[in-house]
């Protein structure tokens, strides 16, 4: 009898949503794309994929800013894409060509950011269909004076 050990407790079980069946780099395109299990394609441009980037330099951790965070200029090697390795199988590490490579892309995180219209639309409905934010449930709101 095993237990599984995994310390994250942040994985998402596996669905075709956020299951890649062929993921291919085109470095001449500058282009990653990837074939999801339930027949769906997601293909990034290198540049948005570099700002996607996950890891604790870029985002910041521990309420303090990351370096995208500064709105920084990205130059011609940080948005070129030199190599890309598998992550156990629940995300991706792309390699870039200044030598960044602590991003862990997650499939959950790359099918949830798709810039396909049809997931923007999905995603703007999502979030307001005919109103915007939802209204705050009173007495929930803590007040700072
Ligand atoms: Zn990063
Ligand atoms: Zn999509």
């Amino acid at each position: 009898m095993t237990t599984p050990t995994h310390a994250s407790g942040a994985f998402a079980p596996a669905t075709p949503q956020t299951t890649p069946v062929r993921i291919h780099a085109d470095r001449a395109a500058g282009t990653l794309a990837i074939e999801w299990a339930d027949a769906h394609a997601t293909t990034y441009a290198f540049e948005p994929l570099r700002w996607l980037c996950p890891c604790a330099h870029c985002r910041g951790e521990a309420g303090m800013p990351g370096w995208l965070d500064s709105n920084p200029t990205l130059t011609a090697e940080q948005t070129t894409l030199t190599d890309l390795h598998a992550v156990g199988n629940y995300a991706i590490s792309p390699h870039w060509a200044d030598g960044h490579k602590t991003g862990y892309y997650t499939y959950v995180l790359l099918r949830d950011r798709c810039p396909c219209p049809e997931c923007g639309a999905r995603r703007a409905g999502a979030s307001g269909s005919g109103t915007h934010a939802p209204a705050p449930a009173a007495g929930t709101h803590e007040e700072h004076r």
